[in-house]
This record gives structure tokens, sequence and C-alpha cells, in this order.
């Protein structure tokens, strides 16, 4: 048997257009939105279609490469890129679900996801059913009566963590889908796990860089040309531009989360030993044992709860010094944001509370600094408003 090359070396080198006359070694950007028609001498085709390129909204080879690219790191048959995470989430659940479907999601999803499928999918008439990730866990539902399952791999910014083994093992029937944006492809590949479908915001560690948006979804050939059909008749596709930028971006993307992974630990213990209460899949808590199972490595976000009130949450984010204050994670900077204002508003202050989601709960995503300088930054704010 051949031995597969790693995902570390299949990242810089699958999928990439090189042609021998040119000697270029990285696909080149394909701004074109046509290519001839018909085009019968093409070898290089699109995918999914199997057909010669001819538009781009319905593929693209400088989309393609990254596609291709991302089904190798996943081990998956075949990807597809949008043109961000929601488009790519909506596509995939517009294609698996029809009226008259059910879906079970986990309550604590993102929120422009929960209010997609609390609001414009339940009102196709397809019928979305939440429960709380611990039920989800414990397979605490009839998995008969789902035709899918939606959870992500790390719930934000409680950062509890799905059991995905267990899930595939125990709803063999469903479809089961995950956001593992959090996780990344490198802490987590959940095809391996047993799930069918896999969707990434590339807007975060995949691109890494807080310069793109995009998204990408993973899975096996006949579900993605279903999709790629909706995407098609949606216009959610990558820009050849956005492609072109994270099929670079992508090729750091192991040595930034292995270096996150690991900053994220040594602060999140840091914190602890300190006396505040942190949230971390590789600390010792709830969710430890499941996190071991299911990721590879603990990515790159901590929570925290400084316990105090909202004026003094803002003087520690605005005392620091290195880490900027904005509501996104997974880049090179290191972030944080306050859910409270950002991500969760839309729910009631004391439904917040009851999950965990205080005036104080603040989320850091890790950046590739130094993590004693990222620490030192940290410790510097908490002396302010002690
Ligand atoms: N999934 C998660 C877990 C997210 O945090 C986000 C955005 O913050 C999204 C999906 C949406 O991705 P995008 O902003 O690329 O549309």
């Amino acid at each position: 048997m051949v031995k597969r090359l790693s995902p570390e070396t299949r990242v810089i080198h699958e999928g990439e257009m090189v042609n021998p006359e040119i000697g270029n070694i990285h696909t080149p950007l394909f701004g074109d939105s046509v290519f001839l028609y018909p085009n019968d001498k093409s070898k290089i085709i699109d995918k999914p279609r199997e057909l010669p390129f001819i538009y781009s909204r319905l593929g693209n080879p400088t989309v393609q490469s990254l596609e291709e690219k991302y089904a190798s790191i996943e081990n998956a048959e075949s990807a597809l890129a949008f043109s961000s995470g929601m488009s790519a989430i909506s596509t995939t659940i517009l294609t698996v679900l029809k009226p008259g479907h059910r879906l079970l999601a986990v309550s604590g999803l993102y929120g422009q996801t929960l209010d997609l499928l609390q609001n414009d999918i339940a009102n196709l008439g397809i019928k979305v059913d939440f429960t709380d990730i611990d039920s989800i866990n414990s397979i605490n539902f009839d998995t008969k009566k789902y035709k899918a399952i939606f959870v992500e791999s790390i719930i934000n910014p409680t950062l509890e963590v799905a059991d995905l083994i267990k899930l595939s093992k125990e709803a063999p029937d469903a479809i089961k889908i995950v956001d593992a944006s959090m996780a990344s492809p490198v802490n987590q590949n959940p095809i391996d796990l047993g799930f069918d479908l896999v969707i990434h915001s590339a807007t975060k560690y995949i691109s890494g860089m807080d310069d793109v948006v995009g998204g990408l979804v993973a899975g096996p050939r006949n579900l993605i040309r279903e999709i790629a059909a909706k995407r098609k008749a949606f216009g959610t596709i990558m820009d050849p531009y956005t492609a072109h930028v994270i099929g670079k971006n992508i090729k750091t993307m192991y040595l930034r989360v292995n270096r996150q992974n690991e900053s994220a630990y040594f602060i999140a213990t840091e914190l602890k030993k300190m006396g505040l209460k942190v949230n971390y899949p590789g600390l010792k808590n709830k969710y430890y044992e499941i996190a071991k199972n299911n990721l590879k490595g603990f990515s790159g976000v901590i929570s925290f709860d400084l316990g105090v009130d909202y004026e003094r949450s803002q003087k520690f984010m605005d005392s620091l010094k290195i880490i900027k204050k904005a509501p996104t994670f997974g880049g090179v900077e290191s972030l944080i944001t306050l859910p409270w204002e950002t991500s969760h508003t839309y729910i009631p202050p004391e439904q917040r509370r009851r999950i965990g989601i205080t005036e104080s709960l603040l989320r850091v995503s890790i950046g590739i600094e130094d993590k004693q300088d990222i620490l030192n930054d940290l410790k510097n704010s908490l002396k302010k408003i002690k």
C-alpha cells in the first residue's frame, strides 16, 4: 500500500494547476467570468459538473484549485467554495432539507446560523428543533425523527465540544453536518469521524489573515454534486480573487494553528492558575474527554469570566495594548470580544446569563504573537480593573 503524504505536505501541493510550459508553481488567478463554449479541447474540467469550464458562477479553475486542496486535507471525496461561511451553510441546508423534513440543531449555534434556521429555514416548511449540546452528546432525542442534524464542533463562546464520534455511531440514518470553523481542519476532520458534511467559515482559521470572507463545504461526491447545483442557482460561489488569496493563505494553516493551539493552551492554563473561570477544551473540565477524542488540538480560542460589571469589562478591553477589540477569530492577530454586546445581543439578558454569557465573559482569539507577550497584555489589563 502506498503511504499517503501527510496533510501538511498535501496542503502545499494538492490542487495546484501547474502549466509546465509556463513553469508556474501556484494556480494562477483566473479572474475570467467566461470561457470558450463549446470548449471541446479542454482537458481541465469543472469536476462537480464533469464539463469544461463555461462561466464562473458555475465553476472556475482558481476556485476549483482551492476546492481540491481543501477536499484533500479533509479526506473528503469532493468540496465546494462559497462567497462566505453563511452562504456555505444556507446553500447546504437548502440542498439537504425539503419542506416536511425535520432538522435537529444545537441551540448554541453561531447567532447568524441560529437566525437562519429559526426564521428563514423554518418559514419554508422545514421543522427545526433546537436542543442543547449535552442532550445532543447524550443522544437524548429520537434519532429516527430527523433527516439531518446540524452541530458546531466547538460552541462559541462557551467552548463546549460536540461528540461527533458518538453522533456518527448512534444516528447513522441522519445526514450529519458540522460547522467546524472553531476547530479548523488542523484540529478536526469530521469526515474521518463519520460525519457526512463539514462546513467552514474560511474567513477564520483557513484564511487566517482577516483579509477575505469565504466558506467551504466538503463531503461525498453525490451530495456535493447536489449542493453545486444549488450553488449555481443561488449564485453563492466564491469569487476567483478570494480563492486565489485563500489558496495561498491555507498553505501556512498548519504552522499558524499549531502555534495558536500551543499558545492558547499556555494562556488558558495560566489564567486558570490565577483563579479566573476559564473555558477551553484543553482544560480538564466537563468536555475534556469528548475534546480529547474528537479533536487533534484544542484550538486557539479561549473565554473567561472576569466576574465584573459591563463598564469594568470595557475598561479591561480598552487597557489592552496588543490584543485588539474585534468580533471574529482564527486570524494571526490576537482579538478580543465581549459576546454579551456582539454575537449574543439578540438573546434576552436573562437567557444570556443562564447559558453563561455574562457582561464580563470575554472571548479571546489567540494570534501568532509571542504567547508570553499576549499573557502579559491580559495580566496588565487585569491589574487596571482591580
Ligand atoms: N460559523 C461560525 C462558527 C462563525 O463564527 C461564523 C462567523 O463568525 C460563521 C459561521 C459565518 O461565517 P462568515 O462570516 O464567513 O459568513
